[in-house]
């Protein structure tokens, strides 16, 4: 009995693992609905860059997949070639655009760059007149982020030079929103007003605009293609009002040991926190090694049946402690919940100083990764 809310998946983990991150697929799947439902007349594709927001591409992708998704993006050339066989037939788009040198690699395997400049254009235009056959993009316009893109200069080349685009199938115009977080924000009116005079100026395409927040932002900013990533993982694509998102994650830690110290004794490194009285203190196998932040050194919890658990003194490398002498059941070899439904990412974002996406995307690789069905 490890006192945990519903019990892991079944199946045998590898002896010693220090934390389990528990993915529900089934609640992607309604979240990749919810979102679709959202975005009338467009598609929703699934963006699993930065190995699905941590949370795994190799379950996320092909349970979206699965469900009917044919629209995927990566950030890098290697995320995608990762993924390429899990979602037979679909898009599969890189974010981040066409390294030198790499355009026979997209090409040879099915794998679509976002083109973002008029050098990457004319070097994909080149690879497609090489092997004599049309091939996919999607071109990047940037209305606002100054990231990545064809800035204003490089589009007006383009509109007056279309013949810049010999060769490329141009699957869809996409730019990206720079404050879709905040509706209020002008900067989202002003950008879907630049996006539509750039798309006017070039052949017609599809378009893609919203990202997970852009899709909450009203009809104007429904496009043929959403970009959904965040808010299929559970991050609120709403800040400050009620999540509409399903929880997908749960990250549980494993208890080392529990040592019972006296009064007044420290605890970790600097020896930042003293008992008050006597105390039991348990050490789980979860560190800032981990991306478990460092920031949450004595401030953080965990959540054991369904009661919160307090951190106590410095998140270290490998090990965090808890305060547990209130907690009687909590033994070695108990897990304690440190991301779930009653600890979503928002909150250790708020105590940690950083974004819900960051708290998501820095889980490392020690931690194994468990698929959900529904
Ligand atoms: C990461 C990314 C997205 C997904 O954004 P979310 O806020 O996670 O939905 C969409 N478009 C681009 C260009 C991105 O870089």
């Amino acid at each position: 009995m490890t006192g945990l809310i519903e019990p892991l998946p079944a199946g045998p983990l590898p002896p010693g693992v220090g934390a389990v991150l528990v993915v529900d697929t089934g609640a992607i799947i309604a979240n990749w609905n919810l979102l679709r439902a959202r975005h009338p007349g467009g598609a929703v594709a699934g963006v699993v860059k930065a190995n699905a927001y941590g949370l795994g591409a190799a379950i996320v992708a092909p349970a979206l997949h699965g469900a009917g998704c044919r629209h995927f993006f990566t950030a890098h050339l290697a995320e995608a070639l990762a993924i390429r066989a899990l979602v037979p037939g679909a898009m599969l788009a890189v974010l981040n655009g066409l390294p030198p040198d790499a355009a026979s690699v997209f090409a040879a395997h099915d794998i679509t760059p976002v083109l973002g400049s008029l050098s990457e254009i004319a070097a994909w235009s080149a690879a497609a007149r090489r092997l004599g056959r049309k091939l996919p993009a999607l071109l990047h316009i940037d209305t606002g982020m100054a990231r990545l893109g064809l800035d204003a200069a490089e589009l007006a080349r383009l509109a007056g030079a279309p013949e810049l685009l010999a060769g490329i199938d141009l699957r869809f115009v996409m730019t990206h929103l720079v404050a879709s977080e905040r509706p209020e924000d002008p900067l989202n009116a002003l950008q879907r007003a630049r996006f539509a005079a750039a798309c006017a100026m070039l052949p017609a395409a599809p378009r893609s605009l919203a990202n997970s927040s852009g899709i909450f932002l009203g009809a104007e900013f429904t496009s043929d293609l959403a970009r959904a990533g965040a808010a299929l993982y559970g991050i609120n694509p709403m800040p400050g009002e009620k999540n509409p998102m399903r929880p997908v994650a749960r990250l549980r830690a494993r208890v080392i040991q529990v040592r019972e110290i006296a009064a007044h004794a420290p605890v970790g490194y600097d020896a930042t926190w003293r008992a008050a009285r006597p105390s039991r203190i348990a050490t789980v196998a979860l560190g800032y090694a981990d991306g478990w932040p460092f920031r949450l050194s004595g401030q953080g919890m965990a959540i054991f049946d369904g009661a919160p658990v307090p951190l106590v003194g410095r998140v270290s490398m490998d090990l965090t402690t808890y305060d547990v002498t209130d907690h009687p059941a909590i033994q070695a070899e108990s897990w304690l919940e440190v991301i779930g439904p009653d600890l979503p990412p928002e909150r250790i974002a708020a105590q940690a100083g950083t974004t819900p996406y960051e708290i998501l995307t820095s889980l490392g690789a020690r931690i194994v990764r468990l698929a959900r069905a529904a």
